[in-house]
């Protein structure tokens, strides 16, 4: 199957990887050159797909100032996780979460990034298991388009395990909240495309911020009005 994929498709996939690896490491957005990205391609079905991910740190992802080597950090993976062609690189050590999402999805990409605002709202919202987003217009960019739309990104607990986070992950996932994320460490999202699941994060972070300043505000009784 893998075979049979068009080597532009593949070499799409690549630059869209890079491309956004680029533009959010300029952003800081891969502090410590940590997170991930993925972009599959070909057919899918919930067992057989194929996705090029960025590869593990050690492998693939030398000093981003090294341009253009890091550009070599980036391998094929199938649904197992495992390289489609022969590769000096390691996928990224996160790949059974992307290849589960892609399984319980059939999405087209997926990011993992670690932002500041995604940290302090995964610890501030923990115990209500979720981050309550309501009345956000940005949440029409996430496809919701209801008068008074209220949705919950579900936060999981990190574990340095993989397989323990992945026992997390819910048997059916909100099909209106195309994200979760990690406590205190990050978040996992995914759209149809590279640039459907970048706009999904851009909407998710911006609604972070403004949730997180919200809660610094004071109350307005203390001023009178
Ligand atoms: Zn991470």
């Amino acid at each position: 199957m893998y075979g049979d994929i068009p080597w532009e498709e593949k070499l799409s996939a690549l630059s869209a990887v890079n491309r956004i690896r680029d533009e959010f490491a300029a952003r800081g957005w891969f502090p410590a050159t940590s997170g991930s990205l993925s972009v599959r391609v070909g057919g899918w079905a919930a067992d057989r797909f194929a996705f090029a991910i960025t590869a593990a740190d050690e492998t693939g992802w030398p000093e981003l100032s090294e341009e253009p080597s890091h550009r070599a950090g980036v391998l094929f993976v199938d649904a197992a996780g495992e390289p489609c062609e022969p590769t000096r690189l390691k996928p990224s050590p996160d790949t059974p979460i992307h290849a589960r999402i892609y399984r319980m999805t059939g999405c087209g990409a997926i990011i993992h990034v670690h932002t500041v605002y995604n940290n302090v709202v995964s610890e501030f919202f923990l115990s209500d298991g979720g981050i309550p987003l309501k009345g956000y217009e940005l949440l029409k960019n996430l496809g919701i388009w209801e008068t008074h739309p209220e949705i919950r990104v579900p936060i999981l607990q990190n574990a340095a395990e993989f397989s323990a986070i992945l026992k997390q992950i819910p048997g059916e996932l909100d099909t209106r909240v195309p994200a979760f994320l990690l406590h205190n460490h990050g978040i996992y999202v995914w759209g149809s495309s590279v640039k459907e699941a970048k706009r999904h994060l851009e909407a998710l972070e911006f609604m972070f911020e403004v949730l997180y300043r919200s809660l610094l505000l004071p109350s307005k009784g203390r001023y009178g009005e």
